[in-house]
């Protein structure tokens, strides 16, 4: 539920309602809004009595928040909320400007990384995605990197001041993987990884939370509020295909999982046309569509060599080609009143 304040309530009340909503065992979050004040309330509240806060000094009203996810709830915040990804402000997804990550699947070296860096930050992203703990179906298969491959990203952004995108695996890279990102990415494997969605809830860096491949958008949410329960509210939802009887992707790539999404989160939305389709001829077109669609970000692969790139080379744009997509999109976000 969220305790809606009255105008003009004094910091006395609020504090009051505060104590009332942990008294009955549950969390707060104040939102000082710029005409009111308004306590959000998390945690299962549905057997509490609501009628105990309306009756508290200074509270308007109350108002129960019907979906199960509180805190990514529209419900519960109506401006959309805008990400930044770094110490420029340009790096951000959300509002009128629609934020572009790309880069390698993986870092494979500093020579190919630094050369696709300073080609997608030429041609207008503003961060650099790559993979340096990478989650693989086969134990044999390349699986990054690791510190070498965040100390090569580092450098990245030092050359191009591209914000840093990449993922973290486990709970126990944490704190490493967030020494030197400046967004950590939670891959589709893991969106039901609670623990890992705790730890990253309990530090600060902006997270990039993919969709697991057979989850549901409530499942989905109900993620990414883990995530925001646990302190951290700069999360950005990932569309990045679903899982189907087709054959002809890799995954199913859910567009309209991004006007749907829109209909009930305040958080941002970016779509991954790679693994979405899984296929580099597919990658330009889906890109247009989730512009017109609504996205706020995009989350692309790109490979200068991709027919020798050790991890998903088949679904990777070389340079040229992310530039003629840029060209593109900048054209369809001015149609639905957005900027690239
Ligand atoms: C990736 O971005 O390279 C990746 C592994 O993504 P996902 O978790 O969506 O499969
Ligand atoms: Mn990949």
């Amino acid at each position: 539920m969220i305790v809606v304040m009255k105008e003009g309530s004094t910091k006395e009340q609020v504090e009051h309602v505060v104590k009332r909503v942990r008294e009955m065992g549950l969390k707060d979050h104040v939102i000082i809004g710029e005409e009111r004040t308004v306590v959000a309330v998390i945690g299962n509240d549905r057997f509490k009595d609501h009628g105990v806060l309306e009756n508290v000094d200074g509270v308007d009203r109350v108002v129960p928040i019907l979906a199960p996810y509180k805190m990514a709830s529209l419900e519960m915040k109506k401006e959309r909320s805008v990400v930044p990804m770094g110490s420029d402000a340009s790096a951000r997804i959300g509002g009128k400007r629609i934020g572009v990550i790309a880069g390698p699947c993986s870092v494979e070296s500093k020579k190919q990384t630094l050369e696709i860096a300073h080609a997608v930050k030429e041609a207008g992203a503003v961060a650099l995605r790559g993979g340096a703990f990478k989650p693989r179906t086969n134990p044999y298969s390349f699986q990054g990197m690791a510190e070498k491959g965040l100390d090569i990203l580092a450098e990245a952004r030092e050359q191009t001041g591209l914000a840093i995108v990449t993922e973290v695996m486990a709970v126990e890279q944490v704190a490493l993987v967030a020494k030197y990102a400046d967004v950590l990415q939670i891959g589709a494997r893991n969106m039901q990884n609670f623990n890992l969605l705790n730890a990253v809830g309990d530090q600060p860096k902006p997270i990039l939370l993919k969709r697991g491949m057979s989850a549901t958008l409530e499942e989905f949410l109900l993620a990414a509020e883990y995530i925001m329960s646990h302190g951290n509210q700069k999360v950005m939802l990932c569309e990045r295909g679903i899982r189907t009887y087709e054959e002809y992707v890799r995954n199913t790539l859910a567009l309209a999982a991004v006007p749907e999404l829109h209909r009930v989160t305040h958080l941002p939305v970016i779509v991954d046309p790679s693994q979405g389709t899984g296929k580099s001829n597919l990658v330009d077109s889906m890109c247009r569509a989730a512009v017109a669609a609504g996205a706020d970000g995009l989350i692309i692969e790109v490979h200068n060599d991709p027919e020798h790139a050790m991890t998903d080379g088949a679904q990777s744009i070389t340079p040229p080609m992310f530039a003629d997509m840029m060209k593109a999109i900048r054209r369809i976000a001015a149609a639905v009143d957005r900027e690239v």
